[in-house]
């Protein structure tokens, strides 16, 4: 929690060998498309069908010219296409760059809790455990640091009148951000329990997916959540400039499950991942928000008036 301290790595590198494990598996490569492997499609915005509600989900791509899709994925795209009843562009309309939309057939999050939970395959337990393992490991840094907010407020509670803090030197922020610092590591309980809880639950989570791995061929289908604000290729094979398209800014991000091919070491490499096991290392994690040092400001100038 000094000055130039950066959060730890552990969380960030937790998420990278998630989605790389369950949401964005292609590795990135620089290439020209080559016409006989690639088809070059205006693409200009993305549907997401839940066939079991209905529900459609259309997401905007921020549009930067023509996205190269690979032939399988071109391919797979028709049959999409014919799947929802759509008439599939003819290629001459595709080469004039036409508009085109691409179509995803797949479980809204609502649909996906029902459907998905309990699981009927081995396959889809393992991914629901590290979905699950997932959303503990981004959900803790956050935990952390209301815990820490909260020990500052009830600090600040007992301090009532400014001759209470004339003894700390206050003469500049990086004194303010130390103070907060010590009153955050005097009261760490709540932060030590909430990692208590997360190790515990976490532990156990891990054994039973290791579990479930350990009985999965290399390879399997799972439904997988993607989020509908994130990038993505059109290719499977490899990801680059020519093949990705990014949602527009303004997308409100949604979980949409569709089913895809996971890699069984893949998902060992995300269970093997070194996760936050010691205070130092969530409370570096959790860093320091600036926003305490002008709650403590708020506090003490409101003393003075
Ligand atoms: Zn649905």
């Amino acid at each position: 929690m000094e000055e130039n301290m950066q959060p730890m790595g552990i969380t960030d590198n937790l998420l990278k060998v998630f989605n790389y494990a369950f949401v964005e598996s292609a590795p990135y490569g620089f290439f020209v498309p080559k016409d006989n492997a690639y088809v070059a499609v205006n693409l200009v915005n993305k549907v997401h069908h839940c066939p079991k509600c209905r529900k459609e989900i259309t997401v905007d791509y921020h549009h930067t010219g023509v996205t190269y899709f690979s032939r399988d994925r071109y391919s797979q795209q028709q049959q999409v296409y014919a799947q929802l009843g759509l008439d599939f562009p003819a290629t001459a309309e595709i080469a004039a760059e036409a508009e085109f939309t691409y179509h995803q057939i797949g479980y809204c999050a609502d649909c996906a809790k029902a459907e998905l939970n309990p699981a009927d395959t081995d396959a889809q337990k393992l991914y629901n455990l590290c979905l699950e393992l997932h959303k503990r490991d981004e959900a803790l840094p956050l935990a952390a640091r209301t815990e820490m907010q909260t020990a500052l407020e009830h600090w600040l509670a007992q301090i009532k009148e400014s001759a209470q803090v004339t003894a700390y030197d206050l003469s500049s922020y990086t004194a303010i951000k130390d103070l907060v610092c010590a009153v955050i590591l005097d009261d760490v309980d709540a932060v030590e329990s909430l990692l208590k809880e997360y190790r515990d639950g976490s532990t156990a989570l891990l054994a039973q997916a290791q579990q479930l791995l350990a009985k999965l061929p290399e390879k399997f289908r799972v439904y997988a959540a993607r989020s509908t604000a994130v990038y993505e290729s059109m290719s499977d094979e490899i990801y680059h400039e020519y093949t990705v398209v990014f949602p527009a800014e303004e997308t409100v991000p949604q979980d949409f499950f569709v089913e895809r091919t996971v890699e069984g070491e893949r998902a060992g490499m995300f269970l093997q991942q070194p996760r936050i096991s010691s205070l130092e290392e969530l409370l570096l994690a959790a860093g320091f928000a600036d926003t305490w040092v002008d709650i403590f400001i708020d506090h003490v100038t409101a003393l003075e008036k």
